[in-house]
């Protein structure tokens, strides 16, 4: 069975160094590797007005930003089928009949999405304990499995994304797991692809808080401007009991050193900063005092820049062709289209909502009302 890569991004905001660590460049490098036999990346709008109902302006205005994130970061059209969720229909049937294999116990037991309607306020009429109170929307409850027949349309084999995706993995496999069971053998387990690097399967906020997230403003975007990403390094979270330079620091939880171990390679050293061998002598030399913050922040600086300023210059090639992109846009989603009417095809053939196409049915009603 060949590979198949699939993974999704809500337009809810611009897309950021988390998004990038976390999934993006894993994306580009599978890219590059070649060896699969295809790769979606697709624009979660119907996810987006899940808890954005009242705000469809937002979704529309980002769908365009997420796009050309993508085309910044080195996705190439060629080689990636790039579509909008809300052009393939055939994505709603397919959650209609996933939604009957799924309990509202089993839902609620997702701690991604409990995290996320404390963040978004939605559990309040609940009450502390209860994550799940009647103000939480029906359709941002049931998102996971309206997210399984995201992945399940291509039959994806390959899911790279950031760690709280696992819960929706896990789901979308017992969906899979139970459609084959009581249906037939049609659909495809997914695996998870986590980065390599522990460190970016969550990247941090620059306000230090566990995930750098659209929603809680603490991001630096693939699109900031150098000043803007340098004024958001320089005012990062660090360690707050580090004083003054000849104070010992601590590396643990402090943003700086989080974004290191994220982006700085080998050969990052010789050229932003050849006092130094390596990432682990300036944790040694931080950790023993008498390295300063802000000397720390101009070289996480200088690495940042180097990887954001290509993909800047992407971008601004990409945005002089705006209809451009929406027409990668249009045919992306006529292709994931047709492969999604196949896909739904079998499934509802192994269901037997196949009505008119089985002569042997027609048949089999009329001998019976005609004996
Ligand atoms: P929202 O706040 O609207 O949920 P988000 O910033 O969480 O936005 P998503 O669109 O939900 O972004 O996530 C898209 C992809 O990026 C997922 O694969 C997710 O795992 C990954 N991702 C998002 N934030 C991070 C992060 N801080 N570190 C690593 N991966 C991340
Ligand atoms: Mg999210």
């Amino acid at each position: 069975m060949g590979k198949i890569i699939l993974t999704g991004d809500r337009p809810t905001g611009r897309l950021h160094l988390g998004h990038y660590v976390g999934s993006l460049r894993e994306r580009v490098a599978l890219q590059e590797k070649g060896g699969y036999d295809e790769m979606f990346v697709f624009i979660a709008d119907v996810q987006a007005l899940t808890d954005n109902a009242a705000n469809p302006e937002k979704v529309r205005q980002n769908v365009i930003e997420v796009a050309l994130d993508y085309l910044s970061v080195g996705l190439d059209p060629e080689k990636v089928t790039i579509f909008i969720q809300s052009m393939v229909p055939q994505l709603h049937e397919m959650t209609q009949f996933f939604s009957n294999l799924v309990t509202v116990a089993r839902l609620q037991r997702n701690p991604t999405v409990k995290t996320e309607i404390r963040m978004r306020g939605f559990g309040e009429e609940g009450g502390e304990q209860q994550a799940f109170g009647s103000g939480v929307p029906v359709g941002f409850f049931t998102y996971p499995i309206s997210q399984a027949a995201d992945i399940c349309f291509c039959k994806a084999t390959t899911v790279p994304v950031g760690e709280d995706q696992e819960p929706m993995l896990e789901q979308c496999r017992e969906i899979v797991r139970s459609f084959n069971t009581i249906y037939g053998p049609v659909l495809v387990e997914p695996e998870i692809l986590l980065p390599s690097k522990s460190v970016c399967r969550r990247l941090p906020g620059t306000d230090g808080k566990a995930k750098m997230s659209k929603s809680l403003g603490n991001c630096i975007y693939l699109a900031d401007d150098p000043a803007e990403v340098k004024k958001k390094v320089m005012s990062m979270f660090t360690d707050p009991g580090h004083l003054k330079v000849e104070d010992p620091g601590k590396v643990e939880g402090n943003c700086v050193f989080t974004y290191l171990d994220a982006f700085a390679e080998p050969e990052d050293f010789p050229r932003f900063w050849p006092e130094y061998g390596s990432l682990d002598e300036v944790k040694d030399h931080y950790r023993r005092g008498g390295l300063g913050d802000v000397k720390c922040k101009k070289f996480l600086l200088a690495v940042l820049e180097d990887r954001l300023a290509p993909i800047r210059e992407r971008r601004a090639r990409w945005e002089k062709d705006i209809p451009g992109v929406y027409e990668i846009l249009r045919k992306g989603s006529e292709k994931a289209c047709a492969v999604a009417a196949k896909t739904l095809h079998e499934m509802k053939d192994a269901m037997k909502i196949n009505y008119f196409d089985d002569a042997a049915l027609i048949a089999e009603q009329a001998e019976k009302y005609n004996r």
